[in-house]
């Protein structure tokens, strides 16, 4: 039987209505919207597509986004003198930097100078360490929304071997947190491994996000796994496309996330959850 597709809008909406729900209590209180600086630097078309997806998902969620579009030449001190201001600036809630930043600025070094509670992409390594160690505050918006589509689709982790294709810091590091949190079994594969396919066909849950359209064949997916495809490729034709094949995996598989509209809209979602988290945090 061909899997079941876990439509992460449909997931990604009622979490967006959530959010408007709690903005909008606070406002009936008195109280100030949730506010969020997203910055950008340079021009980059891909991240200027994302920051405007994560504004027009600010807009629908009553939060209050600044935006502050930078120069690709700012320097590394500029930025960071930014930060520190919005830092202290009471009515910002949530900071959001648009990575990949240009070359010239060390990524680490300008998520690191966040307010860790204003981090709400979840990237601070105070935040990453809270999640090491099984006390999550911030989470990152990715894994985290990886987590509630497979909450969703009524996932029990303990007992499952769950594989992750991917170990950066941002995604594919704090996906196997979050999975070994809720008690699943975890290997971990990267650009070193010597047969991710191996570890590919015993998984129960696969995640993957490498970045590398086909990267994982349909033939390797265990009958019954459940797959989620964080990749995100753009196809010399323009269309997008995830990590895994996408047919013939579907037709193994128990449940599947389609690129695009799978993982995707959740991370934007979960920013939204985040900056009303820090917003009420601050308050309270
Ligand atoms: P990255 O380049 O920082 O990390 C890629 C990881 O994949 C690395 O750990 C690398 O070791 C591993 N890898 C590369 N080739 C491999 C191979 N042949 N076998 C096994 N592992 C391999 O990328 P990232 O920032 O983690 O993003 C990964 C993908 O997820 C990208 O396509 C990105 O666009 C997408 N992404 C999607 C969302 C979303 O919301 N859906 C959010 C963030 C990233």
């Amino acid at each position: 039987m061909p899997a079941q597709i876990i439509d992460g809008k449909e997931f990604s909406a009622r979490i967006r209505q959530q959010v408007r729900a709690g903005v909008d209590r606070r406002l009936a209180a008195g109280l100030r919207a949730p506010g969020l600086a997203v910055i950008l630097v340079g021009d980059d078309p891909a991240s200027q597509i994302y920051v405007r997806n994560k504004r027009k998902a600010c807009a629908e969620s009553g939060i209050l986004s600044v935006s502050h579009d930078l120069p690709a030449d700012t320097t590394q001190t500029e930025l960071l003198a930014m930060i520190d201001r919005l830092n202290d600036d009471p009515t910002v809630d949530g900071i959001l930097v648009q990575l990949p930043l240009p070359p010239h600025i060390d990524d680490e070094t300008v998520i690191e100078r966040i307010r860790a509670d204003k981090d709400v992409d979840g990237f601070h390594p105070y935040n990453i360490g809270r999640l090491t160690v099984r006390m999550p505050t911030m989470r990152p918006c990715t894994p985290h929304g990886v987590m509630r589509l497979l909450d969703g689709i009524g996932e029990k982790y303990k007992g499952r071997h769950a594989v992750v294709v991917g170990a950066s810091n941002h995604v594919g590091r704090p996906m196997a947190l979050e999975l070994l949190l809720a008690g699943a079994t975890i290997t971990v594969c990267h650009r070193f491994t010597r047969d991710t396919a191996e570890h590919v066909r015993q998984a129960d849950i696969l995640v993957v996000a490498a970045g590398k359209p086909g990267l994982i064949k349909g033939e390797w997916i265990r009958e019954g796994a459940t797959v989620i495809d964080v990749g995100i490729n753009r196809l010399p034709d323009g269309s997008l496309c995830g990590d895994v094949e996408y047919e013939p995996a579907a037709a193994r598989a128990a449940w599947i996330t389609p690129v695009p509209g799978g993982v995707g809209p959740m991370t934007v979602a979960v920013l939204m959850e985040n900056t009303l988290h820090a917003c009420v945090t601050h308050h309270s």
